[in-house]
């Protein structure tokens, strides 16, 4: 059997790639292994492991790559060491990552330098802040490409990438949107969220804004304060300046109007949000998830900037009186519903795992120029 391992480092890659790994997990054809490490591990974050474990899957191999402070290059260094050896030990035939962030980069270095095939999901998208920088070093390294679309695979042949090694296979997260979920009434008891009306609030630190995040995040927050909104507020991510974002929730801790939670379970994640007034912030899902289910969204700051479906958005700086703004103004018209291009992600992932061709792709990556 086939060994494949899935490196998930965070709440946000591991809700996409879930889909990918189950199928892998309940066939006859592959061995399934996981490195969870990254957020994943850490309490302050919700211990998101947990949300792996519970999935049923049987070869999770658990790895802390921080300390409390959370220094980007160390825990990449951190991760460059123990998925090394972690992958002596597996000999895998296959290392799957995703996105942009430090734990793919780490495991995309270990194994091109170690000879084995690494398959990135999701490259040649534009994320902003360093995310950028990472997210193209992780295809420069991954042999396999699977994107969404046809805009990903063109950015990734001008990136001098093999158009053979570049597969379609759509975006895996959007193929869980469609599934019949749980009752909302059900996800608010879990959550113990009692509220008719309410919000979400991602805020996630820009890093390359590390010396105003601490005032952006007051800019924000005082605005969420007087907007007199009931809001379910998630945890930012621990890039450098969470810090910040984390003080300024100290405010919001004693007052009956928000809820705040390290992360939400992806699946009632998705149905709170379906049921939201809207969302706020600068989370990918303003872009990706609520855009697709018809979610109105309030982009803050410059995170996302980068990404082309930006002028469907509402958008401002993050400054008190602006954001104030645009809670009160009524959204007119709705967001209209992006469609769901429904490529079956996780089954034309496993088609082509299936496909010997796929782990003939040449480990020797040769640049192409355009002609
Ligand atoms: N998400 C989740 N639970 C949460 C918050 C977000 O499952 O409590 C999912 C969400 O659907 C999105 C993904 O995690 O697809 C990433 O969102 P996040 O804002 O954490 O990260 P980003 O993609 O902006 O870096």
């Amino acid at each position: 059997m086939k060994k494949i391992v899935f490196v998930s480092g965070t709440r946000a890659d591991f809700s996409k790639i879930k889909s990918l790994m189950l199928k892998i997990e309940n066939s006859n054809e592959f061995e399934l292994f996981i490195f969870a490490t990254g957020m994943h591990m850490s309490k302050k974050f919700g211990l998101t492991v947990k949300e792996i474990e519970k999935c049923g899957f049987k070869n999770i191999h658990k790895f802390i790559n921080h300390d409390k402070y959370y220094q980007m290059d160390q825990a990449l260094s951190a991760t460059i060491d123990g998925f090394s050896k972690f992958i002596h030990e597996i000999e895998p035939d296959l290392i799957i990552v995703h996105g942009d962030r430090i734990e793919p980069l780490a495991a995309a270095i270990v194994g091109s330098l170690n000879n084995i095939l690494v398959a990135h999901i999701e490259g040649g998208e534009l994320s902003g802040t360093i995310d950028e920088s990472l997210r193209h070093a992780i295809s420069k390294l991954a042999h396999i490409h699977l994107v969404n679309d046809e805009t990903a695979k063109k950015r990734l042949v001008q990136m001098g990438e093999d158009k053979n090694s570049i597969f379609i296979i759509g975006s895996p997260d959007l193929e869980l949107l469609n599934a019949n979920y749980i009752d909302i009434k059900e996800v608010k008891k879990y959550y113990n969220i009692d509220y008719e009306n309410y919000a979400i609030v991602i805020f996630h630190p820009v890093t390359t804004e590390f010396n105003s995040m601490k005032e952006q995040s007051e800019e924000f927050v005082n605005a969420l304060i007087k907007s007199k909104k009931n809001y379910i507020v998630i945890y930012p991510n621990n890039d450098l300046g969470f810090e910040s974002i984390m003080q300024s929730y100290e405010k919001l801790k004693n007052l009956k109007r928000f809820k705040i939670f390290p992360s939400l379970k992806f699946e009632y994640f998705i149905i709170l949000l379906k049921h939201a007034d809207f969302i706020i912030g600068n989370s990918s899902c303003i872009l990706k998830e609520a855009l697709y289910l018809g979610i109105n969204g309030i982009l803050v700051g410059s995170r996302q900037d980068a990404r082309t479906n930006i002028k469907d958005i509402l958008k401002t700086q993050a400054n008190e009186k602006e954001i104030l703004k645009l809670i009160k103004k009524p959204f007119n018209p709705k967001n209209k519903k992006h469609e769901i291009k429904a490529l079956k992600s996780s089954e034309e992932f496993f088609r082509l795992l299936k496909d010997e061709k796929l782990f003939k792709v040449s480990k020797q990556k040769k640049f192409m120029d355009i002609i």
